[in-house]
């Protein structure tokens, strides 16, 4: 099968992955191999790329945001029929014995494997997976516009989950890339008002097309202040002004794997029981809630496609904000 490999991290200017022919892999016990149709590009790719996130693994297939049908069931493997359709996300396995595993918060796991990190990924003809931690993928998206909901997607509704936003809410929204489309989609069907702060124009543009009442850059004010905000930008200066713009209770959901680090600030920006609070990977739950009600809304992603061959350019507009929505790679 065609792959696009990283021997080693770097600068993704230097063109890091290289498009090689390996063997197709095999499925193992309560695993299906897929063959993949699509797979998105996300900033963590990027991350890991660039060797921001630690290298687990000598030779790394990235990507997470995989979406295919399934080519063969491994041993004992029964859940999906061979041609199912299926989306391969980011939190690739768990222990389940672990206590995080043991109380409903899996996404916690102490010993989790993960799609394109420590095990390899779509950027690739075909995949494995174990079949407990794939989702079916609803028949009204096409594989290139399934794709962000897979990582953009699920970790954006994990974002809202925790930001207790409710109906009517003030959320804002700062970096509006892949998952920011989405949580503004969901967001909405909520009945939330939303502001969203980035420094493209282009991405301010999107955010008022996709209902977005107010746009602003990364550091301007937003007119009014905010129930909930999330951070999808990997930018802890972002921090202190997202804080300020806070209403009192109010909590800022950090929603990315990797950030600069975070200015300090005085104990007032966060006093009036406002809270600071990361997300960290997702529980299946979260994934299969989110595809259920991505399809009930339904969410429209905006994608730029790429082919397979060109993963190291799509990193690259993806670095420099020239993506508008989700970049997808189509294999
Ligand atoms: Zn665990
Ligand atoms: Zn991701």
């Amino acid at each position: 099968m065609k792959a696009c490999v990283l021997d080693q991290p770097g600068p993704v200017e230097s063109s890091p992955l290289l498009l090689r022919e390996l063997p197709v892999p095999q499925p193992g016990e309560r695993e299906v191999l897929v063959r993949v149709h699509s797979c998105g590009i996300c900033r963590t790719d990027l991350h890991v790329v660039e060797g921001e996130l630690a290298p687990k693994k000598a030779r790394i297939i990235p990507g997470h945001q995989i979406v295919g049908a399934v080519e063969r069931a491994g041993p004992n493997a029964t859940r999906y029929r061979v041609g199912t359709r299926v989306g391969v996300p980011w939190l690739h396995k768990t222990d389940g014995t672990c206590t995080y595993c043991r109380s409903g918060r899996e996404n916690l796991c102490d010993h989790p494997e993960f799609t394109g990190y420590t095990v390899d990924g779509g950027y690739a003809e075909y995949a494995v997976a174990p079949e407990d931690f794939v989702y079916p993928i609803p028949d009204g998206f096409a594989d290139l516009q399934a794709a962000p909901l897979l990582c953009a997607g699920i970790i954006g509704f994990r974002c809202l989950r925790v930001s207790g936003i409710g109906e009517g809410g003030k959320l804002g929204i700062y970096g509006f890339g892949a998952a920011g489309h989405v949580c503004l989609q969901v967001a909405r069907h909520w009945g939330c008002k939303i502001f969203v702060c980035t420094r493209e124009e282009k991405h301010r543009r999107l955010a008022l097309e996709l209902g977005a009442i107010w746009a602003g850059a990364g550091a301007d004010d937003p007119p009014e202040k905010l129930d909930a905000s999330i951070i999808f930008a990997p930018a802890g200066e972002l921090v202190p002004p997202a804080l300020a713009a806070l209403s009192k209770g109010g909590t800022l959901v950090l929603g990315g794997i990797h950030m600069s680090p975070i200015p300090s600030f005085p104990y007032p920006m966060i006093y009036g029981e406002r809270s600071i609070r990361s997300v960290a990977n997702n529980t299946r739950e979260d994934g299969h809630d989110f595809m259920k009600l991505a399809a009930e809304i339904p969410i429209h992603t905006e994608v730029q496609i790429f082919p397979l061959d060109e993963a190291n350019h799509a990193l690259q507009a993806l670095k420099h904000d020239g993506i508008r929505g989700g970049g997808v790679l189509k294999v």
